[in-house]
């Protein structure tokens, strides 16, 4: 499953690309970006990360109890096959030293710029270059790759009332490791992805856990479990094995997006076990009906966990299912007048991901702005490029996320075709790439025709889709077909041109 990135005819004859590659982002993206360029014989690369070291999500989210609910043998660079994870889902301390470690190992560490954010990025037509604002100065480069991930930007609701709380009051992804929550009464927004792995790691240390449910998501077992010093040793002197681990979660996987796709009748044994989920851990039929999710499994992202609902049942865990009226100083008054103390408050409320660059901006050509290109919905080439915007390209873009599967292989896969496409200019002595009207508005119509038979579309909410039914986030296929469809260009999708015929042309 390895994207093949040997060097290019320039590179073999002695002759290295002299192209230089802008890379926004220093999470997985980035650095998939930065080890692909370079083992593809292109090492003018600048990554920027405002954050102060890389890692992405995995650096910014520190929340206890946090980890992959990927297996991790999916959940890693193909070309770093990690033979020593400690669990079948690492834990995110692991996850990031493993992102550091590839960064310093693949040697591209000195080609991230961290604690810098991009500001702005314009497409100068007359040189065919992209000019960058950042924190520290400006940066000018051939080639503009953008890895800021779908989950990057916390979102916290409207909430009356939130600035009068006087306790400390976080966001998951900003949690505040100074704040001791032992004995206290805590009240957790959310029930979703972290907030199913948040609760059951606070609950055994704090007095109470007030958890606000807008509305349950599905779960199914994750069955965690420890490698023994013995497993470890074996993936390490036996790669095969690892490879054939790793392939048979993607297997299970590519079922799992079948049935979320055009295959639906291959959904209900995952209803079944989801159910029996449940029905094995919770006897009170009031909480039993509060978890049950009126939805398809599926609609909302399918959440794996072993600890959630035993933790439900704790004695010092509540679940309100009543809409929030208001903060108040010391709580939340819920809409039937019952208000709870709290002495912190856990935002576990997820993130703006239909934001995708935001709040950078990105100017094109004739000085198209891609928000104002993406006003009514964010939509992208294969997820990867945007017409309008030339030798520009989006790491995890529009519609490249799924209800299953591992977000590493759609960045490998995108990378891919970054490369094949910078293979492509080599080939044709070009030196700017753009895709046309045609191909994206083509590939839109066939991506907006499949979202419609999928299972996120019957009618739950979820962070999908938008408050206009819109759906910037999914594949609504297989996870192989990315990878097949990334792989090469499409003959006819993108424009070839070099500088000295837009100057000629005008
Ligand atoms: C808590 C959590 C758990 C997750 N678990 C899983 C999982 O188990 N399996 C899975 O497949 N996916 C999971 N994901 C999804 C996750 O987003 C992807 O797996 C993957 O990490 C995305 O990598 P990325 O590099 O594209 O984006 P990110 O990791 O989000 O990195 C983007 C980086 O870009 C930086 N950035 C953005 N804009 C700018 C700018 N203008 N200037 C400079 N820097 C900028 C951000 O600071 C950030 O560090 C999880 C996400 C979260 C939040």
């Amino acid at each position: 499953m390895e994207v093949s990135v040997t060097a290019p005819a320039a590179r073999r004859n002695g002759h290295r690309p002299s192209r230089s590659v802008a890379v926004v982002g220093g999470g997985f993206g980035g650095v998939a970006a930065a080890v692909m360029l370079r083992r593809a014989g292109y090492d003018d690369v600048t990554v920027f990360e405002r954050g102060e070291r890389v890692g992405g999500v995995w650096h910014h989210n520190t929340y206890p109890g946090a980890a992959c609910d990927v297996p991790s043998h999916l959940y890693e660079f193909s070309f770093a096959p990690n033979p020593r994870w400690s669990r079948r889902y690492a834990p995110q301390a692991e996850i990031q030293a493993y992102l550091e470690d590839v960064a310093r190992r693949h040697r591209v560490l000195d080609r991230i710029r961290t604690g810098t954010e991009v500001q702005s990025a314009h497409w100068d037509e007359e040189r065919g270059k992209w000019s960058l604002e950042t924190s520290s100065g400006s940066h000018e480069a051939d080639f503009l790759l953008t890895a800021c991930g779908q989950l990057s930007v916390p979102k916290v609701p409207a909430l009356p009332g939130l600035e009068r709380f006087e306790g400390p009051a976080f966001h998951t992804a900003h949690w505040r490791h100074d704040v001791d929550l032992t004995g206290k009464r805590v009240a957790v927004i959310g029930t979703g992805c972290s907030a199913i792995q948040v609760v059951p790691a606070i609950q055994p240390i704090v007095e109470q856990v007030d958890v606000y449910q807008r509305s349950p998501g599905w779960t199914i077992p994750k069955m965690d479990f420890a490698y023994t010093e013995r497993a470890q040793r074996l993936f390490e002197r036996i790669p095969l094995l690892q490879r054939l681990d790793r392939a048979a979660v993607f297997a299970f996987m590519e079922l799992g997006a079948a049935a979320m796709t055009g295959n639906r009748w291959l959904l209900p044994p995952f209803r079944a076990v989801a159910r029996r989920q449940i029905t094995k851990t919770i006897e009170d039929p009031e909480l039993r009906d509060k978890v049950t999710p009126s939805d398809e499994v599926g609609c909302k992202r399918v959440m794996l966990t072993d600890e959630w609902y035993p933790t439900l049942t704790e004695p010092n865990v509540e679940l309100v299912t009543a809409p929030i009226a208001e903060l108040t100083p010391g709580g939340i008054r819920d809409a039937s007048g019952t208000e709870r103390a709290a002495d912190a408050l856990v935002l576990a409320t997820g993130f703006r991901s239909h934001d995708f660059v935001a709040p950078m901006e990105i100017i094109g050509r004739d000085g198209l702005a891609l928000a104002q290109a993406w006003e009514e919905v964010a939509r992208a080439y294969l997820g990867l490029s945007v017409p309008g915007f030339p030798n520009m390209f989006l790491l995890y873009g529009p519609n490249t996320n799924g209800g299953t599967g591992s977000v590493i292989y759609t960045l490998e896969a995108g990378m891919g075709h970054v490369i094949a496409a910078l293979r492509e200019l080599e080939r044709a002595g070009a030196d700017r790439i753009e895709v046309s009207d045609e191909a994206a508005g083509e590939f839109d119509r066939e991506l907006r025709e499949a979202l419609a038979g999928t299972v996120w579309h019957t009618g739950c909410t979820s962070w999908y889709v938008d408050e206009n039914g819109n759906d910037p986030s999914q594949w609504p296929w297989l996870w192989s077909s990315y990878r097949r469809r990334t792989e090469r260009l499409e003959p006819g999708a993108y424009r070839l041109s070099s500088s000295a015929d837009v100057l000629a042309h005008g």
